[in-house]
């Protein structure tokens, strides 16, 4: 049995550089956690882009950052700014990204951004022919690659390759506005297993396949040539533990280890004791509705003003990808609107909505998710949302309600929470006050159900079921119609 090779967009190391030396710092983030158990070792490859451009490395220390990253078991894929730029913020995220989230205005068929985002997922697929053997597996991640699994099958037609989409595929009637949707199926079919959140994406891409190519799908399979690929769902968990153990932690700390930021949201609750924290955190994208949140905030507080001064809505919005003008232009949208409503609706003693524009470590996000009596989650689509998940995870005591939209992939799994239309203001301003309201026991014994569920599908596992799914097709062997 041959090696694993993992290959996503960014490598899970952060390089630095300074005085001529190169540290590589593995990252933490979902992706790489999950991988733990399938990136491990000496018999796995992670390959991906380092991060820095052609421009940003210093020639003289190719050689050390290629060492430092193999320490990590992984190597780079070589790219210059200009293929960022066509690859990553053209193609990827002004042409997919807002079409698969169902934002076809947004989207921009742009010949140059597809010629690049080709070239680039040749450059993936020469870098994985050249580092890889014909008996390893290959897993391919997320919408910036969909081209590889094609581009490797010609090379390596015995090769077992699996591809996951971690962003949602959408429906045939939006995906076949794009004028490349032939090759970017055609690029995904070069896979033994296609892998989706939901089983409704799944559905969407099949639907896709057999309208676009013709081809044959019999449930889940798809035949092409001499081959049947496999298409499933696999939504991914979060670290369960880490989460859980963090708010432990948390729960455990003396005063004087209190963070700044928990003295301050501790003061609140003592300054205001029947005042409730709403929080809602995202990465700034049009995708997570912020501004349309806003809005609904605003109808609530003018529906039920009986809340006013008796809820505090805290917005932690992650910069993200702020060189593409819609999220530029987003930034300034929600701005504005955090200074009208609190311009308008405060009072002495309360201003309605905290904003911040940042991105917070790792414990911070435990204070805000642990302090925070309803989680509001509002995304017009999103994947999956973990954010939805971790603040389940950091509830100890079981109390807290999840407010979540339908249109997020773990609203699948999360039936437990309030869902909602993030359209709807008035569903929105009735399940507000339905959360403020709602009972401590029924909380309770809708988050324990959720916790079961969440602890059992972590993020491990999410990898190990998709990896199992993948030998599986390789045992059985691939060309036997
Ligand atoms: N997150 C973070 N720093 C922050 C805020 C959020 O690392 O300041 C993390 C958060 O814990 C979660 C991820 O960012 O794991 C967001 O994932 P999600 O699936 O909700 O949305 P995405 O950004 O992937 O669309």
């Amino acid at each position: 049995m041959g090696k694993t090779i993992i290959i996503s967009n960014r490598l899970p190391v952060q390089l630095q550089i300074s005085n001529g030396t190169i540290t590589a710092t593995p990252s933490v983030g979902g992706l790489a956690t999950g991988m733990k158990s399938v990136h491990s070792g000496s018999e796995s490859l992670w390959i991906g882009w380092s991060g820095l451009t052609d421009e940003e490395t210093p020639p003289e220390l190719e050689d050390d950052i290629d060492k430092a990253l193999a320490e990590q078991g992984c190597a780079k894929v070589n790219l210059n700014a200009q293929e960022i730029d066509g690859f990553y913020f053209g193609f990827s995220n002004r042409t997919v990204w807002p079409l698969f989230h169902y934002f076809l205005e947004y989207s921009e068929f742009e010949l140059d951004f597809w010629e690049t985002y080709k070239s680039v997922n040749q450059k993936f697929a020469d870098a994985i022919i050249e580092q890889s053997d014909e008996d390893d597996t290959i897993w391919v991640h997320d919408y910036q690659l969909m081209l590889v699994p094609q581009m490797v099958r010609e090379k390596r037609p015995n090769t077992t390759i699996g591809f996951f989409l971690h962003i949602p595929f959408p429906s045939y009637e939006i995906f076949r506005t794009l004028p490349w949707r032939k090759e970017v199926l055609e690029g995904l079919l070069g896979s033994d297993l296609i892998g989706f959140h939901t089983y409704d994406y799944e559905r969407h891409f099949l639907s896709s396949v057999r309208r676009l190519l013709g081809l044959d799908v019999s449930f889940n399979d798809v035949y092409l040539d001499n081959r049947v690929i496999k298409v499933d769902s696999f939504p991914m968990g979060i670290d369960y533990k880490k989460f859980k153990d963090a708010a432990i932690m948390h729960d455990s700390k003396k005063s004087k280890e209190r963070s700044d930021l928990q003295m301050r949201l501790d003061n609140h609750k003592a300054s205001a004791p029947d005042t409730k924290l709403i929080l809602s955190i995202d990465r700034l994208d049009y995708s997570k509705g912020i501004a349309k949140r806003l809005n609904a905030f605003e109808y609530f507080l003018k529906k039920y003003p009986e809340f006013k001064e008796k809820v505090r809505l805290i917005i932690l919005a992650v910069p993200s990808r702020s060189n593409v003008p819609q999220y530029q232009l987003l930034k300034k949208e929600i701005d504005e609107l955090v200074g009208r409503i609190n311009g308008e609706l405060s009072t002495v003693n309360w201003t309605p909505i905290w904003y911040f524009y940042r991105s917070l470590p790792f414990e911070s996000l435990i204070d805000l998710y642990t302090s925070s009596d309803i989680a509001w989650l509002t995304p017009l689509r999103d994947g999956m949302n973990l954010v939805a998940k971790e603040y389940i995870a950091t509830r100890t005591d079981q109390t807290g309600v999840l407010i979540l939209s339908e249109m997020a992939g773990s609203a699948y799994e999360m039936n437990e929470a309030l869902l909602i239309n993030p359209n709807n203001f008035e569903e929105q301003a009735d399940t507000l006050k339905q959360a403020f309201y709602m009972p401590v026991e029924e909380q309770i014994s809708r988050n324990s159900f959720l916790q079961k569920r969440l602890e059992r599908y972590n993020v491990e596992v999410w990898a190990n079921e998709f990896m199992n799914a993948l030998n599986e097709k390789r045992d059985i062997g691939k060309a036997f119609i």
